[in-house]
């Protein structure tokens, strides 16, 4: 090996550092907690399974299963084993169901209601909140249909504790985006009216598209294309093609989020890229991402189990990028720290007019003391000082009768929330202290 050239981690994968890793142990945690909250109990499967499980369970046709999966033959070490075809996981779902199913889950009569949190493994191309090697947090909710697995009210639960979690966890601004794609006999319908109006079209779209209108036509939606739009405005809408029972499904899902104050926009064309979706498929996104804007995708899978060789199991199920949740709440916290960076270092509020000329003197002794003041008008009620401090300064000092005859100055501080009173003649040292500490 040539020892001026150090190996580096694999393309697509990296080293999580500190301060970085205790976000990552923040999210996990915040995630444990919403989850227990949900009664939902932790699962670990395996890092690599069958490769069959993921060709079954996702789809040969799927991006996944045909491009991006690490598979490789296993070699047998004695006689007794045989050469077997390996996969690291490109995605837990089909390894959780394909738990449920080993380990007889439905006997039990219950709802098996699992969440995990680990790496799963896609040769994408690398990118910006794009990796070879990425967590996810994802969680199933799956069980016989006499416990209740098919309810559109599990939909709604698993959406609304989603968006519990992205508040708790501080992610500000995501959006729910929500499609039902019908059931395993609502899909030829849509597929044979879909087929047929591509037929004449396709020959003009992307060569994605060409490809993928023989092999998975569903996916032509998912197209970003610009020159394919139009196009693909035109064809007809998998929502026309549901059947009474998946309309009504949809539509006790939309009740329960409304009556939940849960927000979401509809989107018809959101399919997702896993062949084992049925009924409800949503994904929340949020634009600081790019490119890469879902944070997370999950749908209803009823027929998954049945695939796999399993017993009918209807469940529902999301994963989330916790790369992509590290990313959004890192810009966000830069974000924070740049606004705070050009605030005012106090925010001298006179309270009643008799104090303005008194805090006029208060300021131009900060401000000679080199500290950046934003001086109020004792004109203001208190409340609405403290407003006013609070959007234009990092702290706020209180001058009223009292303060201005004993000397001692009520000083909070915005950041911490922590009031202190502090002598006059301490108080440039003090907001001078507090400022390079913030640095
Ligand atoms: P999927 O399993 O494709 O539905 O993806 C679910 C979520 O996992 C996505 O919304 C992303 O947040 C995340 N994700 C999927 N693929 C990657 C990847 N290659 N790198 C980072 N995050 C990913």
């Amino acid at each position: 090996m040539n020892p001026m050239n150090p190996l580096k981690a694999v393309r697509g994968t990296r080293d999580l550092m500190p301060p970085e890793t205790a976000l990552w142990n923040r999210i996990e945690a915040v995630a444990r907690s919403v989850f227990g909250r949900y009664n939902f109990g932790e699962i670990r499967t395996p890092i690599f399974e069958d490769t069959a499980l993921f060709a079954r369970g996702v789809g040969e046709e799927t991006d996944i299963v045909s491009k991006e999966m690490y598979t490789w033959e296993d070699r047998a070490r004695a006689q007794s084993e045989k050469t077997q075809s390996l996969t690291l996981r490109p995605e837990n779902t089909a390894g959780v169901v394909r738990a449920y199913i080993e380990h007889k889950l439905g006997e039990t009569g219950q709802l098996q209601k699992l969440f995990y949190i680990g790496p799963q493994f896609r040769r994408e191309r690398p990118q910006k909140g794009r990796y070879r090697q990425f967590s996810q947090i994802g969680a199933e909710v799956i069980g016989p249909a006499h416990a209740g697995a098919e309810s559109a009210l599990r939909d709604a639960e698993v959406l609304e504790m989603l968006a519990t979690l992205l508040d708790e966890l501080g992610i500000e601004g995501w959006t729910l985006k929500l499609n039902s794609v019908g059931s395993a006999a609502d899909r030829p319908v849509y597929l044979a009216k879909l087929k047929a109006a591509l037929g004449p079209v396709v020959g003009g779209m992307c060569a994605d598209c060409q490809r993928r209108a023989e092999t998975n036509p569903l996916r032509v939606l998912d197209c970003k294309v610009p020159e394919d739009q139009p196009i693909i405005d035109g064809l007809p809408r998998i929502g026309d093609s549901l059947d009474a029972a998946s309309r009504e499904h949809f539509a006790a899902v939309r009740a329960a989020l409304d009556a939940a104050g849960v927000g979401y926009t509809l989107d018809h064309r959101l399919v997702r890229g896993l062949d084992y979706y049925t009924r409800t498929t949503f994904e929340f996104t949020h634009g600081g991402l790019g490119a890469q804007n879902a944070l997370l995708g999950g749908g209803r899978y009823d027929g998954l189990s049945e695939a796999i060789g399993g017993p009918k199991a209807p469940g529902i199920g999301f994963a989330m990028g916790e790369d992509r949740l590290v990313l959004t709440l890192a810009a966000q916290l830069e974000a924070q720290q740049a606004a705070r960076a050009e605030l005012a270092d106090v925010y001298v509020a006179p309270v009643g007019e008799r104090q303005n000329a008194a805090a006029l003197a208060l300021a131009r002794e900060l401000r000679r003391a080199g500290l950046r003041v934003e001086l109020g008008d004792g004109a203001f009620r208190v409340k609405k000082s403290f407003e006013a401090a609070d959007k234009a300064a990092r702290a706020i000092v209180l001058l009223g009768e009292d303060e201005a005859a004993s000397g001692m100055l009520t000083v909070k501080d915005f950041a911490t929330a922590v009031q202190t009173k502090v002598p006059r003649a301490e108080l440039a040292n003090s907001l001078l202290a507090a400022r390079a500490e913030t640095k």
